[in-house]
């Protein structure tokens, strides 16, 4: 098998999204005036995870999404704000705070001058191409696919698609998507035809179907 094509999953597979969301939300605690605590963002990503859940199945669209993640959160609180004000803010800090996973530049470099990279990844389109530019590493990706941009997410087989024909079709046998998640990044890559390797740092996930699994992005260099 010889891989020429590497897609690469962004939030928590390249970027360390939890720790800047996390950093993030502080400014959303202050403006609620509550303490940022475990609480509280318990609070938040249960309404942030209910909010995708719906989007994912078509029942809000993601102006609703983006709105009432914030404003359900607020109003667990008593307080009444302007949920669309509250998330430019937050995906603003969300680019500010971009931070990268162990390894993941090293890798990037490693990688380069010998596959085609792509970013795959589903995330709101204020985020993904601007924090790819901040951290400077939008030239070494031959493609970029935001879910957000195209109205397709992953594990949709036509995001895929749409992500293969953006690099002209190489065969599927040469392809690999490596991410965190294993539903809508391996299972995905996997039903689409692709070699699949599933990142997976804490070391949570067992009994995937991928074709590797790795703890430190390091360890891809064992692979490719
Ligand atoms: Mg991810």
């Amino acid at each position: 098998m010889k891989i020429t094509h590497v897609f690469f999953d962004l939030d928590n597979t390249l970027f360390d999204f939890t720790a800047a969301s996390n950093e993030a939300l502080k400014s959303f605690a202050e403006v609620l005036n509550v303490p940022y605590d475990n609480s509280f963002l318990d609070v938040y990503h249960e309404h942030n995870h209910t909010a995708w859940h719906l989007f994912e199945r078509g029942v809000i669209d993601s102006m609703t999404l983006r709105r009432s993640r914030f404003e359900n959160t607020a109003e667990h609180y008593g307080i009444k704000l302007d949920g669309l004000m509250m998330n430019r803010k937050y995906l603003r800090l969300l680019v500010e705070n971009k931070r990268f996973m162990s390894g993941a530049e090293e890798i990037l470099d490693y990688l380069h001058p010998n596959y085609s990279l792509s970013a795959i990844t589903n995330g709101l389109k204020e985020v993904q191409r601007p924090r790819l530019m901040a951290a400077e590493i939008d030239h070494l990706f031959d493609s970029i696919v935001v879910s957000d941009e195209i109205g397709l997410a992953k594990p949709d087989s036509r995001y895929f698609q749409f992500a293969w024909e953006k690099v002209d079709c190489p065969p599927k046998d040469q392809v690999i998507v490596i991410g965190d998640n294993p539903h809508s990044d391996i299972l995905g890559g996997r039903e689409f035809g692709f070699n699949t390797c599933l990142f997976d740092p804490i070391q949570k996930h067992d009994q995937i179907e991928s074709d590797y699994q790795i703890s430190s992005l390091h360890e891809l260099k064992d692979i490719l």
